[in-house]
């Protein structure tokens, strides 16, 4: 098990969606992937937004991404885990830009935590411009000479000009940034009006987070600040101007949140389980639309 030192937490007083000051106690999750440490998760009164609170510090944020398996690395060690999780890995990307370059022109793309550069990488190879930011240094570095081009902290977001991208994306990255309304400013900013903003999600009213419970993968405290479903991504988004458009399912996802769920619970027969509770969610999420992770496709409110 892995010690975190000395923990020191931040609460919320209000509600990083809707700005309510009243919440309510919703579920306490166990970091099961790591250091077995339980969050509290509150719920806003108003909106219905789920966060983690309290929060670890940015001071201390960083122990608990100490694990080799949260890189974004392709796996190299033979396992029936790696072997399952790399073979989504490739069929995800090119459903992933099908998805989101659909009826729009090649032009300047930013991956906002684009981890090892995946993405990116098939951007490139169809001949978008690309940019990247990653916090993580080691996954930085890969990306950089994966991709070809520098890779940046998203400090430096602040140095990109204004209305500079056609295309901004956010995969599985929004639930662990800390504050939200710098990081909207900053798109907002930096995002042509013409341009189009993609946010993936996972979503806890799927039926694999049912299904779960507490177990859920998806739920990742504390690595995992927010916990949005489709009504509060709207919500906070439309403050910044921007329109959902479309929802996308992201099939794959049911399986891999499945199978870290089972490993969770320490069942037998774990990648078993989580084909069969994979194939269950989609299957229920065809008639509910409520897959495990979503795909959120936002654009510029008209100035008219
Ligand atoms: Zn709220």
């Amino acid at each position: 098990m892995f010690h975190v030192k000395q923990d020191i937490y931040k609460t919320r007083k209000y509600c990083p969606v809707c700005g309510n000051d009243s919440f309510k106690q919703h579920s306490v999750v166990t970091d099961y992937f790591l250091t077995k440490k339980e969050f509290s998760i509150s719920q806003c009164k108003k909106c219905d937004f789920l966060f983690t609170n309290p929060y670890p510090d940015d001071s201390i944020i960083s122990e608990y991404y100490k694990s080799d398996s949260y890189l974004s690395h392709p796996k190299s060690k033979f396992s029936i885990f790696s072997l399952v999780y790399n073979l989504i890995r490739r069929l995800n990307i090119k459903n992933k830009y099908r998805v989101v370059t659909k009826g729009i022109e090649v032009g300047n793309v930013l991956d906002i935590g684009c981890g090892s550069g995946d993405f990116l990488n098939y951007c490139k190879e169809h001949n978008w411009k690309i940019y990247g930011v990653e916090p993580n240094t080691e996954a930085r570095e890969f990306a950089s000479k994966r991709v070809g081009e520098e890779i940046f902290h998203p400090d430096h977001q602040k140095y990109f000009q204004s209305q500079s991208f056609d295309l901004i994306t956010l995969w599985h990255v929004l639930e662990h940034i800390d504050d939200l309304d710098v990081q909207f400013a900053e798109i907002k900013r930096i995002l042509k009006s013409t341009g189009r903003l993609v946010i993936a999600l996972p979503n806890y009213k799927s039926y694999d987070a049912n299904l779960y419970g507490n177990f859920w993968a998806g739920w990742d405290v504390p690595r995992h600040l927010h916990h949005f479903d489709r009504s509060t991504i709207s919500i906070l988004a439309k403050r910044y101007g921007f329109n959902l458009e479309n929802v996308y399912p992201m099939v794959w996802d049911a399986y891999y949140v499945s199978l870290l769920s089972e490993k969770y619970l320490n069942s037998r027969l774990f990648p078993l389980k989580a084909l069969s509770n994979g194939w269950k969610s989609n299957s229920k999420a065809r008639k509910t639309l409520e897959y495990s992770s979503l795909i959120y496709i936002f654009s510029s409110e008209s100035m008219d």
